[in-house]
């Protein structure tokens, strides 16, 4: 499932080309690919804008089209935006093209169908988008903000900060990396962390997931960049999906817990209880 790094990696790679370009047609092929109004009318609304600026925010990919409208993507479970060149044929599972006026056709492909698109004004956004914490990778991130989101909570530290209220873009992945970062356990009351913790944290959060962005994010399933390529990070995690090999610090074999239904790397010496 893409989380920030797979999200910005991709929206990078779109201001790089897209900004200016004008979408002169749109096919839907999967009706409900397209959220909170009918196929047509997102069609409608896509036709003749110009796309003017790429942004991200948490996990959503936001195009903001010449109207003033923002063209918003969710990718879920396997969604990704595939760029291809005039005469290539579309790739398997699209579910959403868009023409653009240099021949290039933008490709919505999803084969489980979760990730959706949707158009919204800016100060009409989706209950998700506006309820979602704060960005990681902003300046105003700090210690302090990070103690503010998990003052008093009694959940563990890794549910805490896979709740995209509390902190906005990380999910599993980047979660387990986080922590092993900071040698938090992840079954830590997240409210019990001690202020030279939390400003571990918040540089292990920030570590994973500028780590994982430079790597092109992490492919272990459907991930692809804007030009079908694999994000090479899994060369690179430090316990995600590592069970049973040696700590890369201190050579303990690496363990899993599930919490809140998610498998959870770490290392029981360098993350203690
Ligand atoms: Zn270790």
């Amino acid at each position: 499932m893409p989380e920030l790094p797979e999200v910005e990696y991709v929206a990078r790679q779109l201001r790089a080309t897209l900004p200016g370009r004008r979408i002169t047609g749109a096919e839907v092929r999967w009706a409900r690919s397209i959220q909170g109004m009918e196929p047509a009318e997102f069609v409608a609304g896509v036709t003749g804008r110009t796309v003017t600026a790429i942004g991200r925010r948490a996990k959503y990919l936001l195009l903001t089209l010449d109207d003033g409208r923002l063209l918003i993507a969710h990718r879920r479970m396997s969604g990704n935006l595939l760029l291809c060149g005039q005469g290539q044929e579309a790739p398997p599972y699209t579910r959403v093209a868009l023409d653009l006026d240099d021949g290039r056709r933008l490709y919505y492909t999803d084969p489980r169908k979760f990730g959706r698109l949707t158009l919204a004004w800016l100060d009409a956004l989706p209950p998700a988008l506006a309820e979602l914490g704060p960005e990681p990778l902003e300046a105003a991130f700090t210690p302090t903000a990070l103690a503010e989101r998990l003052a008093g909570s009694r959940r563990a530290i890794k549910a805490a900060l896979l709740d995209q209220r509390v902190i906005a873009g990380l999910g599993n992945i980047y979660a387990d990396e986080a922590l092993f970062r900071a040698g938090i356990h992840p079954l830590r009351s997240a409210g019990s962390l001690t202020g030279a913790e939390i400003r571990r944290l918040r540089d292990g959060i920030q570590g994973a997931l500028t780590t994982g962005i430079a790597h092109g994010g992490t492919t272990f399933g459907r991930h692809r960049d804007l030009y079908d390529e694999a994000g090479s990070n899994l060369e690179h995690v430090e316990v995600y999906r590592r069970t049973g090999q040696p700590c890369v610090r201190c050579g303990t074999p690496i363990e899993r817990v599930t919490v809140t239904q998610r498998g959870t790397h770490y290392c029981p010496r360098c993350q203690p209880a």
